[in-house]
């Protein structure tokens, strides 16, 4: 071989080395920023990525330690603006292994369990990579059945919900109202014209408010779902719920309209046949994008949805729809007079986080964000105040008239220490004006005036004035 081909098959490997290093360093990801949420059992780092990456995650010990190697990638953003405090990261390091291989490394005070994936680019981010460090003690949430390749198939046969924390028998528990402000830490909800303010704020606001004013209420104990700035897959929401033993489910929203001009109050209840309006179909959507937004590791909402097919089955979904509409109304109805409504009854919608068999769920739409006149109302503490008290007052009313077995307000129903206001009462079918009579403690002399019925023969579908009940102690 002469020198002359000797050069020229080395120009020849340097310049296809040259390309192949060019083409490695162009397709290597920038880290552009990192956030940090803290959750009570886990904390979550969020790397926002100018493309999709391959990365690896695994444990170190004595001391405990977290190694993230992340491969075609750079840092391009540093770790000292993240607040560590709460969490078991006492410090992050970071090194570049070679040109596109950066590791990170979580110095930790106590062990945790790590669980990491990747997020495909939605309207609000770019590419992340999310690592989720659980406590010691708080497992991981398993993915659902269905999803994931190594999971068990779908159940054929309808199955019974986890059963709910069992009242004590014959006692006088609280009735236990789940409060979920809507979104959180990476899922903000829709923007609000005030600067820096997201819906995730007002509904948390909102959440903290009601609680206080249900724990006010003797026989009634609110949880919060959501106790601060961080995320919740949708699921895990209504697993809460039922863990908490929720005997209702209210979650707190305050989204952007379609029309920026929209305006009002509303009050959702789950539809499994499509929707009652354009915008509830619009609001259910936007809502069920929570967990592309948030970040809930590798559940789809279609597998979800097939999941729950299953599940949905169940009857008692139909007792517990009922309920939904009952207490929705009357939420809505106490809204009505201190806020414009979108609309008169309680709207029906594929809502994902209504979707509890057992537990009767209403969503509640304070108002839209998008409008800036709700805006402002939104953000202050009178009218939030205001809003709780609405839902507070439709709450205490729907349960005063079907107290759960074995709670407080049950037991005062049963001593005639409820007094009722009046109420209206739809006949159905093998009912008889004395067994309605009967059904709302009040006599049938009443009943037969508050109608102006001069036989005791009713209909189907006849409307039913119920009068007021007084306190037994003032009869
Ligand atoms: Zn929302």
């Amino acid at each position: 071989m002469g020198l002359g081909m000797r050069i020229g098959a080395l120009v020849t490997a340097v310049a296809l080395l040259w390309v192949a290093l060019v083409a490695e360093v162009l397709a290597a990801s920038d880290v552009r920023g990192v956030r940090l949420w803290r959750a009570p059992d886990n904390t979550r780092l969020v790397f926002d990525l100018s493309g999709p990456v391959q990365h690896n995650v695994f444990t170190l010990v004595a001391p405990d330690r977290i190694v993230i190697d992340v491969s075609d990638a750079r840092l391009a953003t540093g770790f000292e603006q993240l607040s560590l405090t709460n969490t078991p990261i006492t410090g992050i390091r970071s090194a570049q292994r070679s040109a596109n291989e950066l590791r990170v490394v979580i110095d930790l005070s106590a062990p945790v369990m790590p669980k990491s994936f990747s997020l495909a680019p939605n309207q609000q981010y770019g590419h992340r990579l999310v690592v989720d460090l659980f406590d010691q003690g708080s497992a991981p949430p398993a993915a659902a059945p269905g999803v994931t390749a190594s999971s068990p198939p779908i159940p054929v046969t309808p199955t019974q919900p986890p059963p709910k924390v069992t009242p004590v028998p014959s006692g006088k528990r609280d009735i236990v109202i789940a409060i979920d402000a809507g979104h959180g830490g990476e899922d903000p909800g829709a923007l609000s014209p005030v600067k820096g303010q997201y819906e995730k704020h007002v509904t948390l606001a909102i959440a903290k408010e009601l609680q206080r004013q249900i724990n006010a209420e003797k026989g009634f104990r609110g949880e919060l779902v959501r106790t601060g700035d961080y995320f919740i897959p949708l699921r895990k929401r209504t697993e809460i719920a039922r863990k908490k033993g929720a005997d209702l489910f209210v979650s707190i929203h305050a989204d952007a309209a379609p029309r920026s001009s929209a305006f009002g109050a509303s009050v959702y209840a789950l539809s499994e046949r499509g929707a009652t309006s354009e915008t509830a179909r619009w609001l259910a959507d936007a809502e069920n994008q929570s967990d592309l937004i948030g970040g809930a590791g590798n559940v789809s909402l279609d597998d979800k949805d097939k999941m729950l097919a299953g599940v949905l089955l169940d009857l008692s979904m139909t007792a517990s729809l009922a309920s939904s509409l009952n207490v929705g109304q009357k939420v809505l109805s106490n809204m009505g007079s201190i806020t414009p409504l979108h609309k008169r009854r309680v709207e029906q919608a594929g809502f994902m986080v209504l979707k509890s068999p057992d537990i009767p769920s209403i969503l509640v739409e304070t108002g839209f964000i998008s409008n800036p006149n709700e805006a402002r109302k939104l953000h202050t503490a009178s009218h939030q105040q205001a809003l709780a008290r609405s839902i507070t007052t439709g709450v205490k009313q729907f349960f005063h008239e079907n107290p759960p077995p074995g709670t407080y307000v049950a037991w005062l129903r049963d001593e005639g220490k409820i007094a009722l206001g009046p109420r209206e009462h739809v006949v159905s079918s093998g009912e008889s004006l004395a067994l309605i009579a009967q059904r709302y403690q009040i006599s049938l002399a009443s009943l037969r005036s508050a109608n102006n019925l001069k036989s005791d023969v009713i209909k189907v579908g006849q409307k039913l004035q119920i009068p007021a009940t007084a306190l037994a102690s003032q009869q």
